[in-house]
């Protein structure tokens, strides 16, 4: 039977594990990629993703594997992210998946996302290959990985294949475990299509295009989809896979990875994780939805420069198409104008979605300090979500505010635990757990405020520990703490785009720091411009930033030419993610003071 012969497979790791390397040397070896067209990390399409060097979308390929048995495969291959914040697409990619190599650095070990993906290929099912990579390093310690991946995972450590994704050392070997020990696919072609959006991308020739997986059924050019979750209904226009070119076939059919478009016009129509469906011949179940996109930071997206509110509007609404995670609301600010309160996975996710507004879509805009959901049940008993520290209500009216907690797992050599242990109890975290997973590296468990991680934990954590630790987390619940709202005064106004909320135990600690940080970032003026950290109508810590003397500015005037312009050019340069609030201009920066305030 068809089925029989289709593998579908992710590769899930530690973030530089070698991932991306071995999906190219998979691709390579099936011949997907033809020598000339050899670039690294050939999956990684966009531009930010090549600077970075990290993964960020998703990408399913088709490859075509003769195996030792003799018999044709196809292979379904997708590439999933390893940052923390992209959790979610991973979770998405295992949904159409019966399989998983899962890569462990033969030099570093076991690392938190290791174990963390692990848990989600369990959680699905799914038939997990351990593959112990970069072996050609003349560090690589197999002995010890082995003996992880049975202390940890609990596998079987003789299963596991000894692979170098750069010296394309067990590239066969992997593939042919992938041929002998991941299941094929389940389903049935002659019932009611059911096909799973796990990604989609907007296309200006296509339109709005889907990745699906197919569980039952079949899908063509001209069939009458609907999609189930709004009963829209769209004709087929093309079916195909990625080849990772994108490349039209006849048909996708149960078992199937590939893409549909149907010249879908509104990018909204489709959904991550709804289902596709025959209009004529639906199937009465959707495939069991899985874990949507919960947006764990907040954060304003206001123009700025040239761009008008409604370019950021067409953008953001653009730019989600491709980036399921991420949500957007218009908000007001009195200080800031018009613009949006946008949802994000983390601060990783905060940063890429400004930059790609910027390059892709040529927008100018600012960012305000990111924040958690924080809950506060009003006197009254009410329970109010706040998204924007600015609309915490007064104190009076207040009862108690719950923050959000995460659980963490930090991996780490022993030498590193006092350095750990202090830096979370800094930040109000709880110990749950220690254990030992090898002789010499060891499993911390913490309870933390999200708050505290999202402001300089990681760097803090990799400082502390000359880069060897590794860390993970996963939201865990509400708790009550004692919080308060911090405004920042500009020459005695509030500027409601920087208030934050912050532990009263820190309150002191951060309003100074926040208010020199600020003094540092914000460019002298014509005028002296006063920095204010207030609690209420206490100010808790203040500075001053001097104005320009007269003579410095005269110096602009006459004088040489080139110099003149290039003055210019850099003050243009400097205009770039300022914000202009009454008379004084704010930079950047300044809204992001408080993630350096700790
Ligand atoms: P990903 O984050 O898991 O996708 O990892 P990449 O494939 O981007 O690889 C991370 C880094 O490790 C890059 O610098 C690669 O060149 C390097 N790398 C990947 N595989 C190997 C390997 O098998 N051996 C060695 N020596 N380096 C590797
Ligand atoms: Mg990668």
């Amino acid at each position: 039977r068809r089925m029989e012969h289709i593998r579908n497979f992710s590769i899930i790791a530690h973030v530089d594990h070698g991932k991306s390397t071995l999906a190219d040397r998979l691709m390579e070896f099936t011949g997907a990629v033809e020598e000339r067209e050899k670039k690294d990390q050939l999956l990684d399409t966009l531009d930010i993703e090549r600077e970075r060097g990290i993964t960020i979308k998703l990408q399913a390929v088709r490859l075509n594997y003769k195996a030792k048995d003799g018999q044709e495969y196809t292979l379904h291959l997708i590439d999933t992210p390893g940052h923390v914040d992209f959790g979610y697409e991973v979770s998405r990619s295992l949904t159409a998946c019966e399989g998983a190599l899962l890569l462990i650095d033969a030099t570093q070990g076991i690392e938190a996302q290791t174990i963390a993906t692990f848990w989600q290929a369990l959680e699905q099912d799914l038939e997990i290959i351990p593959v112990i990579n970069k072996i050609d390093l003349p560090s690589a310690d197999v002995e010890r990985i082995k003996e992880q991946i049975a202390d940890v995972l609990g596998l079987d450590p003789d299963e596991a294949i000894l692979a170098s994704g750069k010296a394309g050392i067990g590239i066969q070997d992997i593939l042919e475990a992938i041929v002998n020990k991941i299941p094929p696919p389940e389903g049935e072609e002659d019932k009611p299509l059911k096909a799973l959006i796990f990604d989609s991308y907007y296309d200006p020739y296509r339109g709005a295009v889907a990745f699906v997986r197919i569980f039952d059924g079949e899908v063509k050019k001209g069939t009458k989809i609907k999609l189930m979750s709004t009963g829209k209904e769209f004709e087929v226009t093309e079916v195909g896979a990625q080849t990772p070119q994108m490349t039209q076939l006849d048909s996708l059919r149960a078992g199937d990875v590939g893409y549909i478009a149907a010249a879908i016009k509104d990018v909204r129509d489709i959904r991550i994780g709804d289902t596709i469906t025959d209009a004529k011949n639906p199937t009465d179940q959707p495939v069991p939805g899985f874990r949507p996109a919960k947006p764990m930071v907040y954060a304003g997206l206001y123009p700025t420069g040239s761009t008008l509110f409604e370019d950021l509007r067409d953008a953001l609404e653009k730019y989600s198409i491709n980036d399921a995670a991420i949500t957007y609301e218009m908000e007001s600010s009195p200080a800031l104008g018009l613009g949006f309160r946008c949802g994000f996975l983390g601060l990783l996710h905060m940063e890429i979605v400004q930059e790609r507004l910027e390059r892709e879509y040529d927008i100018e805009l600012i960012t305000t300090a990111p924040n958690v959901i924080y809950k506060v049940i009003t006197k009254k008993g009410e329970e109010l979500e706040v998204r924007n520290p600015s609309q915490m209500p007064d104190p009076s009216q207040i009862d108690k505010i719950l923050e959000p907690y995460i659980e963490a797992n930090i991996i780490t050599p022993n030498d590193y635990v006092g350095a750990i242990m202090q830096l979370v109890q800094d930040k109000r975290g709880i110990q749950r757990s220690f254990e030992y997973i090898d002789k010499k590296t060891v499993l911390l468990r913490y309870d933390i405020p999200m708050a505290e991680v999202l402001f300089d934990f990681h760097d803090k954590l990799k400082t502390a520990t000359r880069g060897y630790a590794s860390f993970d987390y996963e939201f865990k619940d509400y708790r009550p703490g004692y919080l308060v709202k911090m405004d920042i005064k500009i020459n005695g106004e509030i500027v409601d785009a920087l208030s934050f909320i912050v532990h009263r135990d820190k309150a002191y600690r951060v309003g100074r720091n926040i208010v020199d940080k600020m003094r540092e970032v914000i460019p002298r003026q014509l005028f002296e411009v006063r920095i204010q950290a207030v609690i209420g109508s206490k100010v808790v810590a203040s500075a001053r930033v001097a104005p320009l003397r007269k003579d410095v500015l005269a110096k602009c005037y006459g004088g040489d030419i080139t110099r003149k312009k290039k003055l210019l050019e850099k003050q243009k340069k400097g205009k770039k993610r300022m914000k202009q609030l009454g008379k004084v201009e704010l930079p950047q920066e300044a809204f992001l003071s408080i993630l350096k305030a700790e």
